[in-house]
């Protein structure tokens, strides 16, 4: 899997994806990622990348020149278009579901915008999907992108020590997951519940079950209704 991320702040992307379990596999090359300045692209002798947008808004946009070149210098390495993403809050709020579809492709690039925005007609060129990571507005697509880097690098091969590393986890079946706790025994007068100290398998198994399925109930009524009707229980 190889991920391109294509921002005017790549010092900053690149901090965190060469930390911690993405870092570990980025160096041992379960993955790839690369971090591409924009701005190493304008044409413009000021290195501007940045202009008014027409109809008179305050702010200023991305404009279109140097996020193209960025764009070309990279697909221009691959045989067929890498499937290329926006961030955006008016993209399609992201799920474990189509996070798990992207981590089966074999290369993504990620635009990052900032300021205001980005000039439409780049977007119109070069992007097959927008993503946002919900209903809300932050300065920069790169902590978006590195939220969906993230959580797309834990799904590739080889990047979690165990397949059930994520396979247990909130969203992975469409289910929060289950309290957990760990030593000691009995903390503050709150005791670990007494089926997990057991080391009967199948109770433990069915207890996580149950906990999760409560817990979704309770607090997401939305993933509950889809759960039940997906008819796995
Ligand atoms: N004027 C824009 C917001 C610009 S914020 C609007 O109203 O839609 C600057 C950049 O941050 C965006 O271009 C986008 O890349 C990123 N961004 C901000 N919020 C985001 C979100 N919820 N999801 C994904 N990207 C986001």
């Amino acid at each position: 899997m190889k991920i391109d991320i294509m921002t005017l702040f790549p010092e900053f992307t690149r901090s965190y994806t060469e930390m911690s379990v993405i870092g570990r596999a980025v160096a041992s090359k379960k993955i790839e990622i690369n971090s591409h300045n924009i701005r190493d692209f304008t044409l413009n002798r000021q290195k501007q990348v940045d202009d008014a947008p027409y109809g008179g808004r305050q702010g200023m946009l991305m404009t279109a020149q140097p996020i193209y070149d960025c764009y070309k210098s990279i697909a221009s390495k691959s045989d067929k278009k890498p499937h290329t993403i926006f961030m955006s809050p008016s993209g399609t709020v992201l799920t474990q579901e189509r996070v798990k579809e992207l981590s089966e492709m074999d290369e993504i690039i990620i635009l990052c915008g900032h300021y205001e925005g980005v000039d439409q007609r780049v977007i119109d060129e070069i992007v097959d999907e927008e993503i946002s990571i919900g209903d809300y507005v932050v300065s920069g697509g790169e902590l978006p992108a590195l939220i969906l880097v993230d959580s797309i690098a834990r799904l590739c091969d080889g990047v979690l020590s165990e397949r059930a590393g994520f396979e247990d986890e909130s969203h992975y079946h469409g289910l929060l997951e289950h309290p957990q706790y760990t030593r000691p025994e009995v903390w503050m007068g709150r005791r670990v519940p007494e089926v997990l100290l057991s080391g009967h398998h199948a109770n433990i198994a069915k207890w996580k079950e149950e906990k999760s399925i409560e817990r979704t109930k309770e607090r997401r009524k939305d993933l509950y209704e889809r759960y039940l009707q997906s008819g796995k229980k």
